[in-house]
């Protein structure tokens, strides 16, 4: 095995075969047949019928075997051997396991098609082009490029490092990050963590940049040998699925208390031991919501699928809970807000406004396109050659306004080669590099923020001499940055500062004693300032209607931005996020340019990051109610403002796209990553990723969250008040001494074929139409508060009642029975109490109880009436009607069918009577829906 660590780099290239250009492609396709996938094995999934046979685990679903079993052996003792029931049980039983493996794995694909959706990607380059892959796809020999915020997607010797910085924590345990060098040749028995000229696969670029080749992939890397150590978790249950168990486990209980108060009536009354079990253990069937768990991870995953069609990718599943409680949202602007289209539009020196063309206007585009890393590409032939930029959005605008003017970046490199450099940073809103010119000499050029930068320079440029900056010049600079900034202009400010010819300059750079800041600190300071460079980034133009749906559902939209305050202000104002009385804010904007600090205005209002590192937390949790804009923050802000606001009881959802950013994200209810703008680190850390980097996504998202909560919250209303009409029906038949109503068979017909359809359908209800003008959703109260439970216990009462009639009518009138009292008063009562005999007051029950259910469906749909929302605006839940009743009628009226489940077919009248009584809870919930709405 080769110690790559201890060759030089072209030894590296040479040993596999590769070079600075990287692979071909036929080459790449070869190693991966060779190598296979860069991918780290997983968990070996669960065989199929493993996962079918842990269908039958639950307590409930043994409970029935075990009925069957006891049904089965009793039939048998009494000579006549009935197979039709315990059959029945278990083919029910069966199609249940079948359906449950089913969703199971439904679910899991969505899963992971969202995971693929979120895999990490890399930068190589092949046949001398650089591509943006799927990690998976690299193989050993590729030319990868490493930047601030990716993964290292596989082990590699280090080609190329400019200040690169490794977090290789997550293997070797190191907390700091590592400095990384690719010149350097180590000896062979050195331990992974310091060999420094090599990154190992999961590491994260912390800092800085550069190039290495793959040495290893996948299950060979470093990791690789460790991976069955740090394999992913099991997908957590979302809140709302752990309320839904525990609320199921109480349904079992109380269930199970049910049962056995009927049975110990049932034998005080004298009733056949066997028939009372079955009674108990229809019941048991009957109080327990079976579907509900499936219906609620259903309904997840297919809103999730949904999300994801826009733009939301959600990576972890409670988020999409959390999403319909959000009441903040804290949004990024560059790119979030605004379309991160950058286009230079003003130019100025110290004296003020300057021709992009004139001497002043091309020294400043000059420096501002040496002094970045953006590429200028040209494509196309001669006569239709387009010229684009690629890079960061500000530093494209720079190079793209200076090819205007006929200056060419790669001619500018090659005049004035870089020699070193310091990277942008978001902390430090600045960047620096030196550059050798042509004399000998060379030239620092600093760009960045112009309030910091301002404090680092000593002079300004005028022409052929530089003027010391007095105190009247700075109040002028200020105000020409005030007067662009006002105009929503992101403002960069070029400095320099020129060092005479000397061989060892660029080694006494490298070689700098002292830390990295110490360094930057020494570099950034006694510049020249050349002037200030304005470039406009619109807002995108859906976001000002998103800001105020947000406003109208009770959540608060706030701007974080690294941008200059009154940049920020102006565009907040553009899009509603600041109100126009908030003209406030322009005065804070000058306040704070000024000096002065007067805090005393509810009006919503603009915070700069410098006046929240005055102020302490409880400070900031008392006022930031008042803010809207929060400018010129650091990522550390942003915890900071997250906790606040939590502090306040508020659910906040923050977006971050950079290294920095993880911890906001990370204390966030709602993380929310940039899908393209956005480093890996980051994404790692939010619960979800916008695709589009848009924050109309971000409010689509909560819309969804919304409508996928309430929908859930319609299948348990659903679910539980049907099951409590079950038991009711038994329960209060088996008290006043008559026949059970309803058999095993038929409560399992009820509970997993005509219920399970419309609650999936109500799962995929359209949201409604007001859904985004009512206040969020409050974590603290759950899904059971607002009267969900009165209802529930209501509606199930009368669910109950109404099978019970259809019950008492039907042996009353039609089976011409004894009621209520004694079963012993009556013998065609006692003939009827046996729990195989079929007859008429039986089938109306069963029928009303399952019919009642289904109209009963159509009231779950809405808080207003069914004839305002319109009876065809779930298409679903109208064909699961149709499809049930029409199922339910077959199963009474087919003779075999009607055997198997122990009732006769019906006369027209009786089903008239079936009908009128199964449609009266509509009537009554449409009434007390008027009288609620009105
Ligand atoms: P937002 O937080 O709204 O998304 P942002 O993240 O783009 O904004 P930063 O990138 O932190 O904000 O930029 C803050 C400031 O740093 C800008 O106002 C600008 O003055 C300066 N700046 C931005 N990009 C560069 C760059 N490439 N080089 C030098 N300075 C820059």
């Amino acid at each position: 095995m080769t110690n790559w660590h201890s060759i030089t780099k072209e030894e590296a290239l040479r040993e596999l075969d590769s070079a600075l250009t990287g692979l071909t492609k036929k080459e790449a396709a070869k190693r991966q047949r060779k190598y296979g996938f860069n991918l780290l094995e997983t968990k070996k999934k669960t065989p199929l019928f493993l996962r079918f046979i842990s269908q039958f685990k639950d307590f409930m679903i043994l409970t029935l075997i075990f009925a069957a079993l006891v049904s089965f052996f009793v039939s048998f003792l009494h000579g006549e051997l009935d197979f039709v029931e315990p059959a029945i049980i278990i083919l029910i039983i069966t199609l249940n396991a079948v359906l449950g493996v089913l969703q199971e794995s439904k679910a899991e694909k969505s899963l992971e098609a969202l995971q693929k959706m979120s895999a990490p990607a890399a930068l190589v380059m092949r046949e001398g082009v650089i591509e943006n892959i799927d990690a998976k796809e690299l193989v050993p020999g590729d030319i990868i490029y490493l930047e601030t915020g990716h993964f290292v997607p596989a082990d590699a010797r280090l080609l190329t490092a400019v200040n690169l910085k490794i977090d290789e924590a997550s293997l070797t345990g190191e907390s700091h990050p590592i400095e990384k060098d690719s010149d350097t040749v180590l000896k062979e028995n050195i331990l992974p963590a310091e060999r420094i000229n090599m990154v190992a696969a999961t590491g994260i670029v912390t800092y800085g940049r550069g190039t290495a080749m793959v040495t290893a992939t996948g299950m060979h890397t470093e990791v690789g040998h460790i991976a069955r150590l740090i394999m992913e978790d099991e997908t957590p249950m979302t809140p709302l699925q752990k309320r839904l168990a525990a609320t199921g486990k109480v349904l079992g209980i109380a269930a199970l208390i049910i049962c056995i108060i009927i049975f110990l009536i049932g034998i005080l009354k004298n009733r056949p031991i066997f028939e009372m079990f079955m009674t108990a253990v229809s019941l048991a069937v009957a109080a327990i919501p079976e579907g509900l768990p499936a219906i609620v991870t259903i309904m997840l995953s297919l809103g999730v699928q949904r999300m994801a069609k826009k733009n939301a990718v959600i990576r972890k599943l409670p988020a999409v809970e959390t999403l319909g409680s959000a009441t903040v949202i804290c949004s990024d602007k560059t790119g979030t807000l605004t379309q991160n289209k950058m286009t230079v539009t003003e130019i100025c020196s110290s004296k003020g406004k300057e021709a992009p063309d004139g001497s002043t206007g091309k020294l400043l585009l000059t420096l501002a396109s040496l002094c970045n890393d953006a590429i200028l590409q040209t494509s196309g032939k001669r006569k239709h050659q387009t010229v684009s930029a690629t890079g960061e959005p500000t530093e494209n605008a720079l190079i793209m306004a200076a090819y205007q003017v006929g200056l060419n970046k790669p001619q500018l490199d090659l005049l004035h080669p870089r020699i070193y450099e310091i990277p942008f940073d978001s902390a430090r809103k600045q960047m620096t590099t030196i550059h050798r010119l042509p004399d000998g000499g060379y030239r620092q050029i600093t760009k960045g923020a112009f309030d910091i930068l301002l404090s680092e320079c000593t002079n300004v440029y005028r022409g052929n001499r530089d003027t010391p900056i007095t105190h009247t010049l700075r109040e002028q600079l200020i105000r020409l940055n005030e007067g662009m900034t006002a105009k929503a202009l992101r403002v960069i400010a070029v400095a320099y500062k020129d060092y005479s010819a000397d061989s060892s300059f660029p080694a006494r750079l490298k070689n700098n004693n002292g830390t990295q800041k110490d360094r930057t600190a020494r570099l950034e300071q006694g510049l020249t300032l050349a002037g200030l460079i304005g470039m406009i980034d619109p807002p995108r133009p859906e976001v000002r209607e998103a800001v105020l749906t947000c406003q109208m559902a009770g959540i608060t939209p706030v701007m974080i931005t690294g941008d200059h305050v009154s940049t920020a202000c102006a565009i907040a104002k553009e899009l509603g996020i600041l109100t126009k009385e908030s003209s406030m804010a322009e005065l804070r904007a000058a306040e704070i340019t000024s000096g002065h600090s007067t805090y005393n205005s509810s009006i919503p209002q603009a915070m700069t990051g410098a006046e929240l590192s005055q102020i302490t937390q409880e400070e900031l949790v008392e006022r930031i109610k008042n803010y809207r804009v929060f400018a010129r923050v650091s990522p550390e802000h942003k915890v900071r403002i997250v906790k606040a606001l939590q502090a306040r009881g508020e659910v906040v959802a923050m977006t971050g796209d950079g290294v920095n950013d993880a911890p906001a994200l990370k204390a966030a209810d709602i993380g929310c990553a940039m899908g393209i703008t956005g480093t890996d680190v980051a994404k790692n850390a939010a619960d979800m990723i916008l695709t589009d980097d848009n924050f109309a996504t971000i409010v689509a998202a909560v819309k969804e969250g919304r409508g996928i909560y309430d929908n859930i919250k319609k299948a348990v209303h659903f679910l539980l008040s049907c099951n409590i009409g079950e038991i009711l029906t038994i329960f209060v038949a088996i008290i006043f001494g008559l026949p059970s109503p309803l058999i095993a068979v038929q409560l399992l017909w009820v509970n997993l074929v005509t219920d399970s359809l419309p609650a999936i359908s109500l799962g995929v209800d359209p949201p409604d139409k007001d859904i985004m003008k009512k206040k969020p959703n409050s974590p603290d109260k759950g899904m059971f508060s607002d009267g969900l439970t009165v209802k529930i216990i209501t509606e199930g009462i009368l669910i109950g009642s109404l099978a019970l009639l259809a019950f008492i009518i039907g042996i009353r009138f039609f089976d011409s029975a004894a009621l209520p009292g004694d079963l012993t008063r009556n013998s065609r009562t006692v003939e009827l109490a046996a729990l195989t005999t079929p007859y008429i007051g039986r089938t109306m029950a069963f029928a009303v109880l399952s019919l009642s259910q289904l109209f009963h469906s159509f009231n779950m749909r809405s808080e207003h009436s069914i004839t305002k929302i319109g009876l065809f605006t779930n298409i679903k839940l109208v064909l699961s009607f149709i499809v049930c009743a029409f199922l339910q009628v077959i199963v009474i009226s087919v003779k075999p069918l009607a055997d198997i489940f122990k009732v006769v077919p019906l006369t027209p009248a009786q089903w008239s009577i079936v009908l009128v009584l199964s449609f009266l809870p509509i009537v009554v919930v449409e009434l007390q829906k008027s009288k609620r709405n009105k």
